[in-house]
């Protein structure tokens, strides 16, 4: 899978990341799949962790449900969500793994580790028979 996503749309991601912490910040991500192994983010949506920690998160209901109307209203399909890691890499922890319920969806998580250099990564978490596989996706971030 080859990711696309704005700069300006990280760069909302980070500030948004920054300022829950200590706890996790979370969202969606909608845009367009072509379905030929490339997807492109078109937007970013920044929701509320209703878990107030920094080793979870849960997507306000409600919110997820107007994240998703906005999408359809704007002929956009959903990808995925995100999350940040504030003290950890950008790499999905075990329960990130054991949440992961969606083959088909991107995960994309923002380490704060270094706040100075946060890194965003996108993967893959797949069921399989003798439990998941986690793979990286290519993730591009488009200056300008
Ligand atoms: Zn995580």
């Amino acid at each position: 899978m080859r990711i696309t996503i704005k700069r300006s749309d990280v760069d909302e991601m980070i500030r948004h990341a920054l300022s829950e912490r200590p706890d996790e910040a979370c969202g969606l991500i909608a845009g367009r799949d072509p379905e030929d192994g490339t997807r492109v983010i078109e937007k970013v949506y920044l929701l509320t962790n209703t878990d107030h920690t920094n080793e979870h998160f849960s997507i306000d209901p409600k919110e997820q449900l107007k994240a998703v109307k906005d999408m359809r209203a704007n002929g956009m399909v959903p990808l995925g969500n995100w999350h940040s890691h504030p003290e950890t890499p950008s790499r999905p922890s075990e329960e990130d793994i054991r949440l992961a319920n969606d083959s088909r969806a991107s995960y994309l998580i923002l380490s704060l580790e270094n706040e100075d250099a946060p890194v965003l990564n996108a993967f893959c978490i797949e069921k399989k028979e003798d439990g998941k596989s986690v793979r990286k996706e290519e993730l591009i971030v488009l200056e300008g």
